[in-house]
């Protein structure tokens, strides 16, 4: 979306308030439910403007550990300081590259570095719940819905290494 920025740099109001919707850009195993979308608006406090924004996308994926299912929604918050073009030195563009959205002939199009923080910030790790402890490594049963049957009585690698050095002592 391209925002109209005039009323502001012409000081006719403080406060310009948009939504819209996103087209978020494809990721490998995420199917996304719909384009982002996205609230915000443009402050402008005695020169100095700020711009928020939510942008919230509803997914589905698989979890990653047990394969089930799962629908989410992803909310990021966008924030960045609005400068007009020319008042700052391209240093300083370079050096803060995310904290700036910049005005161009009067018009600020934020798509381009929404759709990268989208892209930056959406969880590498799909899980159905935190806790999920995903498929049992012998039969494959989805261990959420209850334990399966496999003997659980595994020795814990410390103290098998325990148990080797006592071995070692009593030869
Ligand atoms: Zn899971
Ligand atoms: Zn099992």
């Amino acid at each position: 979306m391209i925002l109209e920025m005039g009323p502001i740099l012409r000081g006719e109001t403080n406060r310009i308030d948009f939504e819209y919707f996103l087209t978020p850009v494809p990721l490998d195993r995420i199917t996304f439910e719909s384009d982002a979308h996205v609230v915000g608006f443009v402050t402008d406090n005695a020169g100095y403007m700020r711009l928020c924004a939510t942008a919230s996308l509803a997914y589905s994926a698989e979890c990653d550990r047990c394969l089930e299912p799962v629908k989410s929604e992803y909310v990021l918050q966008f924030e960045r300081t609005v400068a007009d073009e020319g008042t700052l030195t391209d240093e300083q563009l370079e050096d803060n590259i995310d904290e700036y959205v910049v005005i161009e002939n009067a018009r600020l199009d934020i798509d381009e570095q929404l759709t990268e923080a989208l892209l930056l910030e959406f969880p590498r790790k799909i899980l159905c719940s935190e806790d999920c402890e995903g498929l049992c490594p012998k039969c494959g049963k989805i261990l959420k819905y209850g334990p399966c049957s496999c003997p659980t009585k595994e020795i814990d690698p410390r103290l098998a290494v325990l148990a080797q050095l006592l071995d070692k002592d009593e030869e």
